[in-house]
């Protein structure tokens, strides 16, 4: 399988490329396109991937750029000579009260969380067409429930869900698949600084409050989302497109905690 991965440096990507890459076998070779805007963080990656067998083809990039989209697809299939799956993962959390967002907040949390997937499934198409591949999103449960702090975050997942099934839906007659998954609290740097890691005590009580209100009572793990984008754009799904999987320990099942 030939990967794009985006926001590949950290949290949910970086364990998607390391399980991918954890699965590659001679018969089942694994070539991987990491993007990200951490350099640094993209760098110790890929040092730590070297050697595994695998191909990887770092890309700094920072995806707001509206070139930078194609760009990166370009780059991955002049590499690898085509693409089957693309990861759309990166996103941005910029949270706050709506009434004090500023556009600036807006337009970056649209460009990353919603556009960048638009313009890397366009500038994919005709690879995806010629492969059979598939497009995964990671999207999130705020794109059907609105999270408090959550601010633009929530509409810009919304709107990603719904272009993902416009993608399934014009595009299966090409044999290409799109779907998505919603994790629910994760452990990552994205949610970390409210989740708590064992940093203060107020951030440990956090966590427990949080996890009581999860049916699995358990935060989960970037593994844990990694497992269900890499069923979504294998061969094992081949039947599937245009669903939003969650992946959330079942917090999105119920408004009443039981
Ligand atoms: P993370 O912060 O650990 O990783 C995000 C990565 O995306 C980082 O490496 C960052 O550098 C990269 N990135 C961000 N903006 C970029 C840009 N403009 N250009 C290039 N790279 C960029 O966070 P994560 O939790 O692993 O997030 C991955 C995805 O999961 C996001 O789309 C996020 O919205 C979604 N998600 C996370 C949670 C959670 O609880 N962690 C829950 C629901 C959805």
């Amino acid at each position: 399988m030939r990967y794009l991965i985006t926001g590949a440096a950290s949290g949910i990507g970086r364990a998607v490329a390391t399980q991918a890459v954890r699965r590659a076998t001679g018969d089942h070779p694994v070539s991987l396109a990491l993007i990200d805007r951490d350099q640094e963080a993209l760098g110790a990656l890929t040092e730590e991937l070297a050697g595994s067998g695998v191909t990887i083809l770092p890309l700094v990039v920072d995806l707001e750029d509206p070139v930078a989209p194609a760009g990166s697809v370009r780059s991955a299939i002049e590499a690898f000579g085509g693409l089957d799956a693309i990861i759309s993962n990166a996103g941005v959390l910029l949270g706050g009260p709506l009434e004090d967002i500023e556009l600036d907040a807006y337009e970056k949390t649209f460009a990353i969380n919603t556009r960048v997937t638009w313009l890397l499934g366009k500038a994919a198409f005709p690879a995806l067409k010629e492969s059979r591949g598939s497009i995964v999103a990671t999207a999130s449960i705020s794109a059907t429930h609105p999270t408090p702090p959550a601010g633009l975050y929530s509409p810009s997942k919304a709107a990603l869900v719904m272009l993902i099934k416009q993608m399934a839906l014009e595009w299966g007659k090409y044999g290409i698949r799109a779907n998505c998954v919603s994790p629910g609290p994760t452990d990552t740097s994205l949610t970390r600084n409210s989740f708590g890691a064992g940093v203060s005590s107020a951030s440990e009580q956090n966590r427990a409050y949080r996890e009581a209100l999860i049916p699995l009572r358990k935060i989960g793990r970037p593994d844990d989302v990694a497992d269900a984008v890499l069923f979504l754009a294998g061969p094992q799904a081949s039947q599937i497109t245009g669903v939003d999987l969650p992946v959330d320990g079942g917090v999105s099942l119920s408004v009443m905690p039981l």
